[in-house]
């Protein structure tokens, strides 16, 4: 490792330990600071890459640290960060703008399987993060599976529902994060790519899309004033 590179490294892990230590925060169930440096520089896996984007879209802490060592690394080595500084850039700037819930499955005939999401998943009564249920290996879900994610302002919950591993239909419901109550005056919309497929205006906080096809989707849920929260959604077979 160039001697360069070596001191930048010592550096990032002081500032982030220092930082980390102010914020009280467990890194537990975060990425090292290595593994945001590698990710920083597109060294990972595609796999790792893709869990690394989706942690940091909902995790405050390692975006930030993510962001700082950006920073570091453009003021004294011009040449390390190449194309992951625009990502983490618009990173940043779309979480000012909403949240997002992501959630990647995969539909078998009548079993639904999660492979990853940000939010918790309903098992019984109880809501569970992922790493719970891999810890207890819980992975598989007959027929449909409830996901839902408290953010600042809304709590939003996506009900998917498998169709004979052909389709599924999305019911997402937005409630008020104080109160509770559904939220009235929501337009939803659902994006496939660049295309917009159905956008509803509701006044019950509910929407279901029907029969929708596998494949990637946006659901962007918003007031009259502005977004309020996204849901990525990936379903394959
Ligand atoms: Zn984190």
């Amino acid at each position: 490792m160039p001697h360069k590179q070596e001191r930048i490294e010592k550096l990032i892990k002081v500032i982030y330990k220092k930082w980390k230590s102010a914020f009280g925060i467990s890194t537990q169930e975060h990425p090292d600071e290595e593994a945001i440096a590698c990710f920083l520089e597109d060294r990972l896996s595609r796999q790792e890459k893709e869990e690394m984007k989706a942690h940091l879209v909902n995790c405050d802490a390692c975006a930030e640290v993510a962001t700082l060592q950006m920073k570091i690394g453009i003021v004294l080595e011009r040449e390390v960060f190449p194309s992951m500084i625009a990502y983490v850039k618009d990173l940043v700037r779309s979480k000012e703008i909403a949240p997002v819930l992501d959630i990647l499955l995969k539909l078998r005939d009548d079993i639904l399987e999660i492979l990853n999401t940000t939010g918790d998943v309903l098992v019984g009564q109880e809501l569970m993060a992922v790493s719970i249920l891999r810890s207890r290996r819980i992975k598989e879900f007959k027929d449909e599976v409830l996901i839902s994610k408290d953010f600042k302002d809304v709590r939003v919950e996506a009900r998917i529902k498998n169709k004979h591993g052909k389709a599924f239909s999305l019911a997402v419901t937005v409630r008020n994060n104080t109160t509770r109550e559904l939220m009235r005056d929501l337009r939803v919309t659902l994006f496939k790519g660049n295309k917009r497929i159905e956008s509803y205006l509701v006044d019950s906080g509910k929407v279901i899309f029907e029969d929708v096809l596998l494949g990637r989707y946006k659901v962007q849920i918003a007031s009259k004033e502005r977004k309020l929260a996204f849901i990525l959604l990936d379903i394959k077979r």
